[in-house]
C-alpha cells in the first residue's frame, strides 16, 4: 500500500455486490478500502467490512453515515438502491469524489441527480460493468443498424429471485442499444409487458421477456428474428466478481478525469471522447 493508493468508499457494503467489491479492492493493487457503509438499522453496522468479504480484517467498521466516509474518499463505489444512490451522488458532488454507479432501477429523475453531480465530480454510471457485456452492447447496436426493422427485436433475461426490477438495467440497456443503432427512440418502442390478447407483434417494437429464479447472476440474449432466420448475441455471467471487477477498474480509471458522466466504453477505451456532455434529449432517449 502506497500513500498514491486511491481511497475507495464501497457505500452498500453488506450487499451481495458490495461484499464482492470490498474483496475486488483487497486484490487490486493501487487503491485500498478507506471507508464502507450500510444501511440504518443494517446488522452489518459495526462490522468489519473484510471480514464480512470473507478477505480478513481491514480495521475498518461498517458505519450507516455516509457523509464522513465520503469526505474522505477519492472514490465511492455504490450498489444499492436508487434512493440511496441519489443521496450518495449529492455527498460525493460536495466532497469532490467521484461516483462509480451500478444500480439499476433508477427512474429518470433518479438519474437526473446522477447528471446533476457530474458537474462537479466524474460520475461512472453503467447498468452492467463486465466487459463482456460492455462489447455485446457494442455488437448490438451494430446488429440493429445492419439488419434494419424487417427484424424483430427481443431481449429475453434471467436473474436470481431476489432482484427487485424489472426488466433487468442491462436488459433495458441492450434494448437501447439497439434502438439507438435503428435511429429509434426506445421509450415509444419498449413493450416490457405482454398478457392476454395482444394483437399481432407491431413492426419496430423491441420487446422484453423476464425470467427469475434461483441463484442465476445474470442471462441476458438479444434476438433478431426474420422469416427464415433468428441471429442471437447473448451473454451470461456466472459470477459477480465480473461486475465487481469492471467496477473497480471503473474507479481506478477516474484519477485525474473531468466532471462528466462516462460509462464503461470510456474505461475500456472504446470511446474515442472525453468527458462526455449528455444534452436533454439523450439523457430521456
Ligand atoms: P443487495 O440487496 O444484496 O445489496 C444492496 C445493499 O445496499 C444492501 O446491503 C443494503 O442494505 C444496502 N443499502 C440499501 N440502502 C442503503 C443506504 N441508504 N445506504 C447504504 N447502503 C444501503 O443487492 P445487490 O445484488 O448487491 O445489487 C445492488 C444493486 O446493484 C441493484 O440495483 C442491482 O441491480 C445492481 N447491480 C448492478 C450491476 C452492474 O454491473 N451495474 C451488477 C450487479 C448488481
Amino acid at each position: 500500500m502506497t500513500e498514491q493508493d486511491l481511497n475507495i468508499v464501497v457505500v452498500g457494503a453488506d450487499g451481495r455486490m458490495g461484499r464482492m467489491l470490498v474483496a475486488e479492492i483487497a486484490a487490486t493493487e493501487g487503491c485500498r478500502l478507506s471507508g464502507a457503509t450500510d444501511r440504518e438499522g443494517s446488522p452489518a453496522i459495526g462490522q468489519d467490512p473484510g471480514v464480512l468479504a470473507g478477505v480478513g480484517e481491514t480495521g475498518l467498521k461498517i458505519i450507516d453515515d455516509p457523509a464522513p466516509a465520503i469526505a474522505e474518499a477519492d472514490v465511492v463505489i455504490d450498489f444499492t438502491s436508487p434512493a440511496a444512490t441519489v443521496n450518495h451522488a449529492r455527498l460525493c458532488a460536495q466532497a469532490g469524489a467521484a461516483l462509480v454507479a451500478g444500480t439499476t432501477g433508477m427512474s429518470h429523475s433518479d438519474e437526473e441527480a446522477l447528471y446533476l453531480a457530474a458537474r462537479h465530480i466524474p460520475v461512472i454510471y453503467a447498468a452492467n460493468y463486465s466487459v463482456g457485456i460492455t462489447l455485446l452492447m457494442n455488437l448490438v447496436e451494430k446488429a440493429a443498424a445492419t439488419l434494419r426493422d424487417d427484424y424483430d427485436i427481443e431481449v429475453l433475461e434471467m436473474h436470481h429471485r431476489h432482484k427487485v426490477d424489472a426488466p433487468s438495467g442491462t436488459a433495458l440497456a441492450l434494448g437501447k442499444a439497439a434502438a439507438r443503432g435503428r435511429k429509434a427512440n426506445h421509450d415509444a418502442v419498449k413493450q416490457a409487458v405482454r398478457d392476454g390478447h395482444t394483437g399481432a407483434r407491431p413492426k419496430g417494437e423491441i420487446g422484453y421477456a423476464t425470467l427469475r429464479g434461483g441463484d442465476v447472476v445474470g442471462e441476458h440474449d438479444v434476438i433478431f428474428a426474420a422469416e427464415g432466420e433468428r441471429l442471437i448475441l447473448g451473454h451470461k455471467a456466472s459470477a459477480r466478481r465480473v461486475f465487481a471487477g469492471g467496477a473497480v477498474r471503473a474507479a481506478l480509471w477516474t484519477k485525474g478525469k473531468h466532471p462528466g458522466v462516462y460509462d464503461m466504453n470510456d474505461v475500456l477505451g472504446l470511446k474515442d471522447h472525453e468527458a462526455e456532455t449528455i444534452t436533454e434529449a439523450e439523457r430521456h432517449a
